[in-house]
């Protein structure tokens, strides 16, 4: 056999879910955000207070909601901190909202989480309360001592929850980016098994600043985020949403807490390379910001879709930072991570994080034999590979402590989720070579095949964004008679620059197999994405080529 690096298993804590270590933390800054500054202490005692408000609403007084599903949607501030954590007080299930989603689906998560209270910020009581209104279900607007309350009296002592691992902590919805958004809950024991894997991977201690921008209602925001930090005492300064100009900003100022961990999807940092472009044209600024970014920021990470290397490549000269990639999703937390310290590979996600196995499971087993583990945990003699299997690709299956629950209420889909030992599949493909796993994308929409070929769609999108005149592009799978799909791309363009199809076929014949030169190309005047920076590409297809 052959070993490969260590897999370290994720200290075991001791003092139960998140918010109980706060106490501990006492004065220290967890958060700044449009308010103000804000203690662990400060956090914890408005939780206290806000659950008992729950609790008094649901007539339960002893502050055991029974698992409750408590929806709220916040703005990025302290209400969405105390909200979350008076949830977890009061022993209810966390279902964090949206405020940019429209009214029909913020009726579907609160519906289909089968919620017994809404709470809202009050700013967003008017999006919400009618939903609320409709459903029958109380709606309790966060009272202005979320905010700016004070302490008062000392806190006693969390009391230790009885298996609290066990217990349903969150409900998050997937992306939606293959169909209808399902509920994901997780238990305070796999949120804790994902806080504690990255707290080691990539050494978080209380002296970090993480600069926050994300929306909070998906792992990336919610987890990696922010209960990352707030597990070891550091810093969050929340932006109310994400600003170019202010997360520039942030970088370059010298006020103090001084931002030294980012954290973002890839668009994000597309924006953000927009906006350097734009305003740091000077080469005395270019060095500044590339001297400052270097000398203050420790860790900069990508993450929630793939980061095509020509931007990683932008975001090195410009600021010094080789991104740090991990993959993760809503149902296994974090699974794969580049190398905190070491060589990062670019277009590859890396080895899996503390007490995290992954397997690839070959299309067809029959020929192979078996399903071949590439990669599992390991014990302190590392993690054995099988010898030979090297560079296969196939499903890649997760296991291990972060892996959620169950789909809310979808018996049926979590059971088809997993496989007969335990596995969770992923519906992604991912390829074990170089020591490292690449994700060649979603088996279902990504893996294109073309006349007996399989084409990543990822790795298209990767070569063609080199290209000068593209700007964003999407590569989809078009049914095809004679192919069975045509690789197409779907491409936005920069301002003032045309393409045309045999000037890229030209230009990509260079860098692609001719089997993965795109046969089609569509001009749009902007990808269609969400959030997070995902594009649905089942959508796209059906938009683009009804039936
Ligand atoms: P749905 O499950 O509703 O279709 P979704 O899978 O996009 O939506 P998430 O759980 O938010 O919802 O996203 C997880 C997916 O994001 C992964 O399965 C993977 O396809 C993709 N992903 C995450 N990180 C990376 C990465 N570094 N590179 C490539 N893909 C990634
Ligand atoms: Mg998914």
């Amino acid at each position: 056999g052959r070993f490969l690096h260590r897999a370290p298993t994720a200290r075991s804590d001791r003092a139960g879910p998140v918010f109980t270590k706060a106490l501990a933390f006492g004065d220290r800054i967890a958060l700044v955000d449009q308010h103000g500054c804000h203690t662990y202490r400060d956090l914890y005692h408005r939780s206290l207070r806000l659950s008992l408000e729950i609790c008094r609403l649901r007539g339960c007084m002893d502050g055991d909601l029974q698992d409750e599903r408590i929806s709220f949607l916040c703005s990025n501030d302290v209400s969405y901190v105390v909200a979350q954590w008076a949830s977890w007080v009061s022993g209810g299930i966390a279902v964090p909202l949206f405020w940019k989603h429209p009214e029909p689906q913020l009726e579907y998560f609160i519906q289909d989480s089968r919620s017994s209270v809404v709470l809202a910020s009050p700013e967003h009581v008017p999006l919400v309360g009618p939903v609320a209104g409709r459903l029958g279900l109380p709606l309790l607007s966060l009272p202005p001592d979320v905010y700016h309350g004070a302490v008062e009296e000392p806190a006693a002592e969390p009391e230790q929850k009885h298996k609290w691992r066990e217990r349903g902590a969150m409900i998050l919805y997937t992306s939606g980016t293959t169909g209808r958004p399902r509920g994901v809950l997780s238990t305070h024991g796999s949120l804790t098994a994902t806080v504690t894997g990255l707290v080691h991977a990539w050494a978080w201690t209380r002296d970090d600043v993480i600069l926050h921008v994300l929306p909070l209602h998906h792992m990336h925001g919610v987890v990696n985020k922010l209960l990352c930090p707030l597990w070891v005492g550091a810093t969050c300064v929340m932006l109310p949403e994400f600003s170019a100009q202010q997360v520039w900003e942030k970088f370059l100022s010298s006020e103090t807490p001084r931002i030294n961990v980012f954290m973002a999807v890839p668009t994000i940092y597309s924006k953000l390379l927009d906006y350097y472009d734009q305003h740091f044209t000077q080469p005395h600024v270019q060095d500044f910001v590339r001297a400052v970014c270097e000398e203050k920021i420790r860790l900069m990470v990508s993450g929630s879709a793939a980061l095509p290397t020509p931007l990683l490549e932008r975001w090195k000269s410009a600021t010094g930072h080789m991104l740090l990639e991990r993959y993760g999703m809503t149902e296994v937390g974090m699974a794969l991570s580049s190398p905190l310290a070491g060589a990062r590979l670019p277009g590859s996600v890396g080895t899996p994080l503390p007490g995290v196995e992954v397997r690839i499971v070959s299309e067809s087993p029959q020929r192979d034999g078996c399903p071949y583990t590439v990669h599992a945990q390991g014990d302190t003699q590392g993690t054995k590979v099988t010898p030979g299997l090297e560079e296969k690709e196939g499903e890649l299956l997760v296991r291990g402590p972060s892996v959620f629950r169950e789909y809310w209420d979808k018996p049926e889909e979590t059971k088809t989720a997993f496989t007969s030992d335990g596995w969770f599949r992923t519906g992604d493909t991912a390829v074990f070579k170089d020591d490292s796993y690449w994700i060649r994308g979603r088996t279902s929409v990504d893996i294109i095949k073309t006349g007996g070929y399989k084409v990543s769609a990822l790795e298209v999108e990767r070569q063609l964004l080199a290209h000068p005149s593209i700007s964003d592009v999407a590569v989809i799978g078009v049914p095809d008679v004679t192919w069975g799909q045509r690789v197409t791309a779907v491409v936005a363009l920069h301002a003032g620059h045309s393409l045309s199809h045999s000037d890229l076929k030209e230009w990509a014949r260079r860098f692609l197999a001719p089997y993965a030169v795109p046969s089609g190309l569509v001009l749009m005047e902007e990808i269609p994405r969400n959030q997070m920076g995902k594009i649905n590409k089942k959508d796209l297809v059906r938009q683009l080529y009804p039936e």
